[in-house]
């Protein structure tokens, strides 16, 4: 088989590195937020200078990481990666900090999680590139201040508006990641079938494109799941029909949505009427963390007109109610 790699099937890496874009030529995709780091990284080099300290915000799977890396590898630098979760103390912090190379970039994901005291650290550090070090304990401990050399911080969230102001007035850069048209996923999905050794006939990787949620790191998955479809019936290529039927399998409908996303459809309109109910019980209700529910979730369905926010809670919309083939409330007719 042509479209076969020679990966026995339960070899899939688990992360997402191989599909990773090296340089921002090959980031697919978003062209006004690609020409201003294109600038901001040529404005550094000309300058000779690490860059401002960067912020990417967006919900998961849109490129962040992705980003950091190519910006790192298109300076020339090395990339340590860490992430607020991991940071338990703001000792941990400082000591990254301090072993940090000139010009280096810090890579902090998910950076709207960091411990306060660990964020108070790191402003300091980003605004004066210094680092006070706690040296002994108890009564006779005292803090030594640590000259850092300059480095560039990249830090992603998928929460901006939890980050404090005064962290966020430290990124002299802030991109907004956007869920990507499906023109652009349909590059995407060309380029990692490619990457992949999956051969994909005319239409399936647009038919793909419809059902990834705007998101890269699920055409991914997706287009990962389609190549097993294809190995198990002894396809040589994918085609549309392979497409519709794996997908089917793994339970993504027509809209690109999953069963999260149908799960929280499904409790507003039956359990809640509708709505407007709010975050905790919504996700009470569906047996899923607020925060994923928030950030995973609603962003997309929001988008995409199936839900509203409103100051009551979340209210399910006409499109909402017909795409679970159920009735529209009256009274939501009258709303949309
Ligand atoms: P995030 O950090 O925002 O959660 P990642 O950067 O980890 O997302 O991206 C998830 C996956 O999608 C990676 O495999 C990455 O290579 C791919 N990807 C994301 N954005 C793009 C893009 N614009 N072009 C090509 N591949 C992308």
């Amino acid at each position: 088989l042509r479209m076969v790699s020679s990966q026995p099937l339960d070899s899939e890496p688990v992360s997402d590195e191989e599909l990773r874009p090296h340089v921002l030529e090959g980031f697919i995709g978003q062209p006004r937020l690609k020409a201003q780091l294109q600038l901001f990284l040529d404005a550094a080099r000309k300058r000779e200078v690490p860059p401002d300290h960067i912020l990417l915000a967006g919900p998961p799977g849109l490129g962040k990481t992705t980003l950091a890396m190519i910006v790192a590898n298109e300076l020339g630098v090395p990339i340590r990666v860490t992430s607020g979760p991991a940071i338990q103390h703001a000792g941990d912090l400082a000591s990254i900090l301090s072993s940090l190379d000139a010009g280096e970039v810090l890579f902090i994901d998910e950076i709207h999680r960091l411990p306060r005291p660990a964020e108070e650290l790191l402003y300091i550090a980003m605004e004066d590139f210094r680092v006070d070090v706690m040296v002994g304990k108890g009564p006779g401990a005292s803090s030594i201040p640590l000259t850092l050399p300059r480095f560039t911080v990249i830090g992603a969230t998928t929460r901006e508006g939890m980050l404090p102001s005064p962290l966020r007035a430290r990124f002299g850069f802030t991109a907004h990641l956007d869920f990507y048209p499906h023109e652009e996923l349909e590059k995407l999905i060309e380029r990692s079938a490619s990457v992949l050794g999956v051969e994909l006939e005319e239409g399936a990787a647009h038919q793909l494109s419809l059902r990834s949620r705007g998101t890269p790191r699920i055409a991914n998955r997706l287009l990962r799941r389609v190549r097993d479809w294809a190995i198990v019936h002894d396809l040589e290529s994918v085609d549309v029909d392979a497409v519709t039927q794996a997908l089917a399998l793994y339970q993504i409908d027509s809209e690109g949505l999953d069963r999260l996303d149908i799960a929280v459809l499904q409790a507003i309109c039956r359990n809640f009427n509708g709505g407007p109910v709010g975050l905790n019980n919504l996700s009470a209700m569906v047996g899923e963390e607020s925060e994923t529910v928030e950030t995973v979730c609603e962003p997309y369905l929001v988008r995409e007109g199936f839900l509203v926010r409103t100051p009551k809670g979340r209210v399910a919309t006409a499109k909402a109610w017909r795409h679970l083939g159920l009735e529209p409330q009256d009274d939501v007719n009258k709303l949309f």
